[in-house]
């Protein structure tokens, strides 16, 4: 079974995001637990933990298809070492987060090198990062987003994620997130179906489906490999609908939050809706 939903708002308390994916449709969604934009934020109170939890269940959806998302400020990858704890101590505080909320994933970018190492040591450091956050939590798994490549953003090859993981110590508690927009324009082509065949067929002996723990399904209106991070709605833009159809009718993409990230949260019901007519089971 598919579960397709949209990054909603959490605005006035997380306990909000579940009716408001209740109210488009969703089986799924994803949300900050914090400000995106900032490092501190005050804990959760046991107040709102307690009132999302009660809403997660009454809007009839599970944990396992909530994906949250990390603060954009995070750079687990970083190059200078007082600015790598910054980003490993807020990383470990929204891990603990979702361990407060009862939520087993959180996704987030793997970091950028800034132009000030390489790209294999970014990559080390990531993984450092990632093995220092499970040791301080339990339950959370670290949900690998890959990316556009845009600047010196890592993890827009699928070897890159490839990397990141090998060097990770519990492999139970690391995974990945593909996002169709980043995909598209860091250069794997899925605008027909024999190319969405070609792109998951790498990403599997590259990275292995075994890993995969959440999708975020968005149209671009960048061009194809021009490594720009520019989302669109699903019927408009450059990627096309045949990737969605692809998705929604391949067993790989079962049982796991599939969210919208796309420009226009106005259509998401529909959009939802239309993920949802491309099955044809
Ligand atoms: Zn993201
Ligand atoms: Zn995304």
């Amino acid at each position: 079974m598919k579960y397709v939903g949209a990054h909603v708002s959490a605005s006035g308390g997380v306990e909000n995001s579940p009716p408001n994916a209740q109210a488009i449709g969703a089986r799924a969604f994803a949300l900050f637990t914090k400000n995106q934009r900032q490092w501190v934020a005050k804990p959760l109170t046991e107040a709102s933990i307690t009132a999302f939890k009660a809403n997660l269940q009454k809007a009839g959806i599970e944990p396992k298809h909530v994906l949250p998302h990390d603060s954009y400020l995070i750079n687990l990858g970083h190059p200078e070492k007082e600015n790598l704890e910054k980003s490993r101590d807020a990383f470990v505080d929204e891990m603990q987060r979702c361990e407060q909320l009862g939520l087993p994933l959180l996704n987030f970018h793997p970091g950028s090198h800034l132009k000030k190492c390489s790209e294999d040591d970014c990559l080390q450091t990531i993984a450092e990062s990632i093995n220092l956050a499970l040791q301080q939590t339990q339950g959370v798994t670290a949900v690998i987003e890959n990316t556009a490549g845009q600047g010196s953003n890592m993890g827009h090859r699928f070897e890159h994620l490839a990397r990141i993981i090998e060097q990770v110590d519990d492999k139970s508690r690391v995974g990945v997130c593909l996002d169709t927009c980043h995909t598209f324009v860091a250069g794997y082509d899925m605008r027909t179906a024999e190319g969405c065949e070609n792109t998951f067929a790498e990403f599997d002996s590259v990275v292995g489906f075994n890993y995969l723990r959440g999708m975020h399904l968005n149209g671009s209106k960048a061009e194809f490999a021009s490594r720009v991070d520019r989302h669109h709605s699903l019927e408009q833009g450059n990627l096309g609908l045949n990737v969605f159809r692809y998705i929604m009718n391949s067993d790989h993409f079962n049982d796991i939050p599939m969210v919208l990230e796309t420009i226009d949260e106005t259509i998401w019901d529909q959009e939802i809706s239309l993920l949802y007519s491309l099955e044809q089971r």
